[in-house]
């Protein structure tokens, strides 16, 4: 595009107020004259707006059209300019379609997007859209629509704005799309502009996709810069995010090196004794483990999405929609997988979410169902392009989240257009295969039938994708990045999987498969001495036993929880339940649940918590009022007391499910506690419907996690079988930090004295009615919290499966006494660092 740095200003003599057509074509022509007058384009012009009209559609909705000429004449523009024509009265543009607004636009290549995200944010105003159609004063239209906003698109210049600082990047893997998504959530709390610039590339700092199509690598040097009213603190503010993920990023990186080191080697295969080799497709290792079966190439994916065109005002209200159910459920997922297994995982769903606020996408959507294309074709075409140009990204880590992209926009597709489900995933051979695919979405791999794909090839895809890492959870050998030759390949053909070299060894000799399966069978022979270790009891050198639970939602967690060492379930977050989906679960569908989590525990104790719903935890579809300070207001148990139509039904389901539990195996308890009226109003409700249902009594407890229940805890423990602590919320409320401040997040320590404080008056106010206590927010499985935990009395730690094996490593390896001793020292710490110096003393 020639240089032109103000592509879309807007002097008060390209707009006309008060205008009267006749008609369509002389709204255009009139809006074209302005066009001409200002030398924006060529007379020749006006006929290709018209000619335009006779092959797409220019009418945006809302009243506002935005007619503009063909492609192929964009040599008659001369400079960018827009041009605008209000019509009181309004014109007929299309059937059922009155034009108030007619915005002309004279762009040499696509400064015209600029214009239409400010249209489409301008109509979700409707009342300010409205005063647009008949205001006398130009200036409102010159307020709405200048290039004024701090939400405009990507930087086209490259100048550095009003205030700025340098910065070299000194992530080891880049600026990938977690530490990004941290820097575009930042960069949005600033009032004005925030633009990232690299050599003579900018990028708009709101923005996660300009901001990845950076492709900053570690050693880049960059420029951070902001303008607007609060400049200085917004840039200070970025400078803390930036630099503060210094340190994160880079014990990531070296916790994934060791890792890979100490993961198990790779595959050898036997010399032949001919000296033949076996052909082998090589890639890169993605999730050890060796599988030997027939490969079965997936066919290319080749999703086609009907072009299904639909007014515009309804394709506009369907992506909305779409957009919106998939942030939700990002959302959800991002919560669930932050309790679970961490914030470091939690990330990959919340860069995904963050795609979907790319501007460019939605706003080229809009553009091609203004075009007259149906909403589905229009996203799917939008995303296809910007994964295409993330894929040509050099750095591999960013050309990977072309995938993420793709798999996400697969979300919002079938949101937009249900029909477009069932995956690729489909016909696979009835044994177990090594399924070799071009390329695989995270949500494929998530529903892969692990009963036939013993092994994942991918021609495509990085180390580092979403979906090597769910291979990695699922326990999948694969391999990425092998190349066309993998979908080459012939349905049947023998192979061996190596997935932590790398390698797909084709047709096999004998004496190769003796060695493989030789191979795995010592593998498998490790793994079950490790399963085993995991398998012990937490005791004590000293005979002390802490009872090890996990946190799982759902009834296909529990055998990985239990492989890991977990006895039992000792937190299930049932909001999960409402918050994973679009609706609120029905009785019926509650008790199957909780039936199955039983059986799949086979006897082993389970605790639900009623639904803590409220704080970070919002269920759009329940329509609950928006509060100024959520983690403060309506949450949890005070949620519960005022809605019976959600409590009833949870405890109809779960003393439905008691009356096939093993005796004691369930217990209920209740979240966001803080008086003994809640307590017995709670009670009062169970044991009405105990008794309608004719039931048997199932332990109650409570979540300790309001600093005055802790307080509290000897009247409390009369009235309840068992506090369970979550130091999650307990630290945040004790501390006064909101637990996800993306500044305050360090300081929201649960190993902070006072709160070690707290849980040592819970312990002794439950002690003296002989009630136990467990904890099961994250301080739980920290191998030294737990040791601090078990000393200062708590009898049970429930955790993220993943944290068993080094807790119950940890506390085996103790003294109960030395734990009592630890415990005593560090309430008495005046800090959580000091309390942190503890570790690796005697215990
Ligand atoms: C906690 O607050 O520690 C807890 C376990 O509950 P949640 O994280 O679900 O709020
Ligand atoms: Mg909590």
């Amino acid at each position: 595009m020639a240089p032109d740095t103000h592509p879309l200003s807007l002097p008060p003599d390209l707009i006309r107020l008060g205008a009267r057509p006749a008609g369509k074509e002389a709204a255009i022509r009139e809006a074209a004259q302005l066009l001409i007058a200002a030398g924006c384009i060529d007379p020749a012009y006006a006929d290709s707006m018209i000619r335009r009209e006779t092959v797409a559609n220019t009418f945006l909705g809302h009243g506002v059209a935005i007619p503009h000429g063909m492609v192929d004449d964009r040599d008659l523009v001369r400079r960018n300019g827009i041009a605008i024509l209000q019509v009181p009265d309004g014109v007929l543009w299309n059937e059922g379609q009155t034009a108030r607004l007619v915005v002309a636009i004279a762009a040499q290549s696509d400064a015209h997007i600029a214009i239409l995200r400010r249209l489409t944010r301008l109509m979700q105003d409707e009342a300010r859209l409205n005063a647009l159609f008949s205001t006398a004063d130009p200036a409102e239209l010159v307020a709405a629509l200048s290039d004024d906003s701090p939400a405009a698109g990507p930087a086209s210049d490259a100048g550095d704005l009003a205030e700025s600082f340098e910065w070299v990047v000194d992530y080891p893997t880049g600026l990938h799309a977690r530490p990004a998504a941290a820097w575009v959530e930042t960069a949005r709390t600033a009032a004005g502009r925030v633009r990232i610039r690299h050599g003579g590339e900018a990028a708009d700092g709101k923005t996660l996709v300009a901001l990845l199509q950076l492709g900053l690598r570690p050693g880049d040097r960059v420029t951070v810069s902001t303008d607007g009213p609060d400049a200085l603190a917004a840039l200070n503010r970025l400078r803390a995010t930036i630099t503060g993920l210094s340190a994160r990023e880079k014990a990531d990186a070296a916790a994934a090196a060791r890792k890979a080191k100490a993961a198990v080697q790779g595959w050898t295969p036997p010399a032949a004794a001919d000296g033949r080799a076996m052909p082998v497709v090589a890639g890169l290792g993605a999730s050890p483990g060796l599988a030997i079966g027939p490969v079965h190439v997936l066919p290319k994916a080749d999703l086609t999405v009907p072009d299904r065109p639909v007014p515009l005002l309804e394709g506009g209200n369907r992506l909305h929609e779409a957009l919106t159910l998939t942030r939700q459920q990002l959302k959800a997922l991002a919560d669930d997988t932050a309790r679970r297994l961490g914030p470091a995982e939690a990330g990959i769903f919340t860069a995904q979410a963050e795609l979907l606020n790319d501007t460019d996408l939605v706003t080229l959507t809009c553009q091609l169902m203004v075009e007259g294309h149906g909403p589905g074709w229009s996203w799917n075409e939008a995303v296809e392009r910007s994964a295409a140009t993330l894929a040509a990204n050099p750095n591999p880590v960013l050309a990977g989240r072309a995938s993420d992209l793709r798999d996400v926009g697969r979300r919002v597709l079938t949101r937009i257009d249900p029909d477009l489900r069932g995956g690729s995933i489909r016909d696979l051979p009835d044994g177990p295969c090594i399924l070799a695919a071009d390329d695989l979405s995270p949500s494929d791999t998530a529903a892969l039938d692990m009963g036939r794909v013993i092994g994942l090839a991918t021609a495509q895809g990085g180390p580092t994708s979403h979906t090597a890492i769910l291979a990695r959870t699922l326990g999948l050998p694969a391999m990425v990045a092998g190349g066309a030759a993998l979908t080459g390949l012939a349905n049947g053909t023998l192979a061996i999987l190596d997935g932590q070299s790398g390698r797909l060894y084709l047709d096999p000799a004998e004496g190769d498969l003796t060695a493989a399966h030789g191979w795995i069978e010592e593998q498998r022979v490790k793994k079950a001495q490790q399963e085993e270790r995991r398998g012990l009891p937490a005791r004590t050198r000293d005979g002390h036993t802490v009872e090890i639970g996990a946190n799982v939602n759902r009834p296909d967690q529990v055998p990985v929880a239990l492989s890991q060492g977990a006895e039992g379930v000792g937190l299930m977050r049932t909001e999960f339940l409402f918050l994973e989906r679009g609706d609120a679960p029905g009785e019926d569908e509650q008790y199957e649940t909780y039936r199955a989590m039983l059986e799949a525990l086979d006897g082993r104790p389970l605790i639900v918590r009623a639904l803590d719903i409220g704080g970070d935890k919002q269920v759009p579809h329940l329509h609950l009022p928006h509060e100024e300070n959520p983690f403060l207001g309506v949450r949890g148990a005070r949620l519960l007391l005022r809605r019976p139509e959600l409590l009833e039904p949870q405890l109809r389901a779960l003393y439905r499910a008691a009356k096939h539990a093993r005796e004691g195996a369930l217990s209920i308890m209740f979240p966001m506690i803080t008086t003994l009226r809640e307590i017995e109003a709670l009670r009062a409700a169970c044991d009405r419907i105990r008794a309608e249902l004719d039931a048997p009594a199932v332990p109650l407890g409570i979540m300790v996690e309001v600093p005055a229940a802790a307080i509290q805890a000897d009247v409390l423990a009369r009235h309840v079988d068992f506090f369970s602590i979550g130091t999650n919320d307990l630290t945040q409320y004790a501390l006064a930090v909101d637990r996800q401040h993306p500044e305050l997040a360090a300081e929201a320590d649960s190993l902070h004295p006072s709160v070690l404080r707290l849980i040592r008056m819970t312990v002794d106010g439950a002690a003296r009615h002989g009630r136990w206590v467990g904890v099961c927010g994250g301080i739980a499985g920290d191998p030294f919290g737990a040791a601090l935990l078990a000393g200062l009395g708590v009898r049970e730690l429930s955790m993220t499966p993943r944290d068993i094996p080094g807790v119950k490593d940890r506390l085996r390896d103790s003294d109960l006494a030395g734990l009592r001793a630890l415990a005593l020292r560090a309430v008495d710490c005046e800090s959580s660092d000091e309390v942190r110096a503890l570790d690796g003393g005697a215990s």
